[in-house]
């Protein structure tokens, strides 16, 4: 199903189509699910909780981002346990909501969404811990007004939704609270930080000299800009 190891306590499970790739980071009494995806990626994700032994344990969903593509999976997960849900604080009330235009739910042909309870929502500078991992959160704003990206300096892995991905690309801007200004200060700003693995919203992953991708990235953001 294709789930892949990082690090001892840090999985990387690649999407189902177009749906977003998932992150699972696992504790001893708690695990993150880090972007579920799509509803149809809810299976695998179901499936990871089992093979990584996370059954009973106390599940926290956190979203990069507010995309349908990201935390459709949710809906799914809800009926199967009951899971804390963290978000950017700038994006909290379009799930709450259920605002189908800002999640872009509508471009995957789903025109109504159950509101979503969010337990929690984080802000730049925030440290979340699960077991020994400290996920540091960034808030990188231009594909979407409350973007994140997770930076774990221990292991000098960055997670980055929709903003970099390995290839050197980036999530699109022309989407609603979206800003080709705000996301080429969101990559300047990750140059700031030390990384060699990346681990992207959609597509492969790197596992080493990550930040070449960042280079490329802040070429074509500025030839945009
Ligand atoms: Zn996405
Ligand atoms: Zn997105």
């Amino acid at each position: 199903m294709g789930m892949r190891r990082i690090i001892s306590s840090i999985f990387f499970i690649t999407g189902l189509e177009l749906s977003s790739n998932t992150i699972i980071i696992t504790g001893n009494e708690e695990y993150l699910i880090i972007d579920p995806g799509l509803p149809e990626n809810a299976d695998r994700i179901i499936e990871a909780i089992r093979l990584l032994d996370l059954v009973g344990k106390r599940g926290k969903i956190l979203l990069t981002h507010m995309h349908f593509d990201h935390f459709g999976a949710i809906y799914r997960l809800q009926y199967y346990n009951s899971f804390e849900l963290m978000i950017h604080e700038l994006e909290r009330d379009y799930l709450e909501r259920g605002d189908p235009f800002y999640t872009v739910a509508n471009i995957f042909g789903i025109k109504e969404i159950m509101p979503i309870h969010v337990t929690k929502s984080v802000k730049d500078g925030e440290i979340i811990k699960i077991g020994n991992i400290n996920i540091h959160v960034l808030h990188t704003p231009g594909h979407t007004i409350g973007s994140i990206c997770l930076y774990i300096p221990e292991y000098k892995i960055l997670v980055s939704g929709d903003t970099l991905f390995s290839n050197g690309l980036f999530g699109r801007t022309d989407l609603p609270t979206g800003s080709i200004k705000n996301l080429l200060d969101s990559l300047r700003k990750l140059s700031g930080f030390n990384f060699d693995i990346l681990l992207p919203g959609h597509g492969s992953m790197l596992t080493e000299k990550a930040k070449k991708s960042l280079k490329l990235a802040l070429s074509f953001a500025r030839d945009f800009w």
